[in-house]
């Protein structure tokens, strides 16, 4: 997604935009080897659609035509937060519900029209060329014939996801691997796409459930409505309780979360795909910033540079973000001389992703068991205030138009959640009503599932 939303970027800048992919790339939305996220619930945030759509006018209605239903946050997604369901009302913030291959098909159409994009697929780059301080293309081999060539560039950006090499391919110039910050909850994931039954009580298109540290319960999930009429339902566990991809431990832990919602919903319903495991979850941010030492022209962006747990769907967005970055600050230079460009745009990164960098390693470090720097006093503050908020969610519409806000990354967190309105009701909610957490549900019957709206 990342390297896509560049090349769409470049190709208003640069004459000629090659996507370099190592996949053989499916003729339609399918799953390919290079993206085993795929596989599991990928939420796409309002904030994320809106950079789709000005990238690529029309992008909502091609989702719309792929049959991805579109969702109304608060009257079509249920949340299960500390303090119980968030309340049913209209917040005015949509969203398509889409499989992630639909998104990256859409997308990648679009990208491949442009006519100065090419795609070479079943190419593996496997290092960098330089010259005088300056990266002058790549290094790759073909897949099929594996045959080792170069391709010169002016600028080359890597986007090679979470497993990216670049570090190395830095430290083969003879330049430092950036310094990292791991945050690790030990989180994982299982996955498992399902049938809509046709009678089903479920009448949200999205239901996500918090898990509850106080209660010792580590475990949460969604359950997301997603074009063809299909739920693809994601169990998470953090601290090291990963859901099992077997079929009766799957259901089992869907029984134990905070709620019976989801348990409920699939309990019966038919199964369309395995059960998917992923447990590489954590947050990674590699400091290229922070090199004393670069080589001109060359860029890191998306889950190469910055990777987030993906518990708040943030990935995508976090990706269209960066590449509304790029094209900002290319817009500076003359194409020409691009010295200073690496260097300024690797420090823009950490500042356009900060607001998904800290709520999603703010909720990382809660678990005893996390690996990484420990949390700050206004972590522990943060975390605390969240703790009081996911408790009034259910009880007052602005503290959770609030949230959603905040979440969907439509507006700084601290403009949504730490706006005076939203504080007096969090601490009024807080110091006077409710103190406890909802009690977890031990059942929800399909009549309470069909009240939850
Ligand atoms: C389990 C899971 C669930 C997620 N859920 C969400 C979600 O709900 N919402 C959301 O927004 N994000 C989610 N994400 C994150 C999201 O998938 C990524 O943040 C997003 O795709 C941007 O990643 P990227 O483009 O940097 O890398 P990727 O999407 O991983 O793409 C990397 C590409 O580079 C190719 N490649 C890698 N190495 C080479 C090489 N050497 N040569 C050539 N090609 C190469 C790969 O084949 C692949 O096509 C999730 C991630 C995971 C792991």
């Amino acid at each position: 997604m990342a390297g896509l939303l560049a090349a769409r970027v470049l190709s208003d800048r640069f004459d000629t935009v090659t996507i370099l992919e190592r996949d053989r790339l499916p003729e339609s939305a399918e799953h390919r080897a290079g993206v085993p996220q795929s596989h599991h619930l990928h939420t796409l945030l309002p904030r994320g659609q809106r950079i789709l759509e000005a990238l690529f006018p029309g992008f909502e209605a091609d989702m719309a035509a792929t049959s991805a239903p579109l969702a109304v946050w608060g009257l079509d997604n249920a949340f299960y937060t500390l303090g119980g369901w968030t309340p049913h009302f209209d917040s005015g913030i949509t969203t398509h519900t889409a499989g992630r291959v639909s998104v990256e098909w859409l997308v990648r159409r679009r990208v491949a029209a442009l006519p100065n994009v090419h795609i070479l697929a079943e190419v593996e780059v496997n290092g960098l060329v330089a010259e005088n301080g300056r990266v002058t293309g790549v290094r790759m081999i073909s897949r099929a014939t594996r045959e080792q060539s170069t391709l010169a560039a002016n600028l080359v950006v890597e986007a090679g996801g979470r497993r990216s090499q670049a570090p190395e391919w830095l430290q083969a110039l003879g330049y430092d691997a950036p310094e990292e910050t791991v945050i690790d909850a030990h989180c994982g994931y299982a996955s498992r796409w399902y049938e809509i039954p046709a009678d089903t009580a479920v009448a949200n298109k999205a239901i996500a459930v918090q898990t509850r540290f106080k209660q010792g319960l580590y475990r949460g999930g969604g359950l997301l409505e997603v074009e063809g009429r299909r739920w693809v339902v994601t169990l998470l566990g953090a601290n090291g309780d990963y859901p099992p991809t077997d079929e009766a431990g799957f259901l089992e832990f869907a029984r134990t979360l905070g709620t019976t919602a989801i348990y409920e919903a699939i309990r019966k319903a038919k199964p369309i795909s395995p059960i998917y495991g992923y447990r590489r979850l954590e947050n990674r941010m590699r400091h290229y910033e922070r090199l004393a030492r670069r080589p001109e022209n060359f860029i890191v962006m998306g889950d190469a540079a910055i990777a987030l747990n993906p518990i708040y769907g943030q990935g995508m967005t976090a990706a269209g973000l960066e590449a509304l970055e790029l094209q900002k600050l290319l817009g500076r230079y003359n194409l020409g001389q691009l010295d200073g460009f690496a260097a300024a745009f690797q420090k823009r990164l950490p500042k356009v992703t900060a607001d998904a960098w800290t709520m999603a390693t703010a909720e990382d470090r809660r678990y005893p068991d996390v690996e990484g720097p420990k949390p700050d006093l206004v972590t522990r503050f943060s975390n605390r205030y969240f703790d009081w908020l996911s408790m009034a969610m259910p009880y007052d519409n602005r503290v959770t138009q609030a949230f959603f806000e905040a979440m969907c990354l439509l507006k700084p967190a601290k403009r949504a959640v730490l706006h005076p309105r939203v504080v007096f009701s969090v601490l009024r909610h807080s110091l006077f009503s409710r103190k406890q957490e909802a009690p977890a549900p031990a059942h929800l019957t399909t009549a309470e599932l069909r009240a939850v709206r």
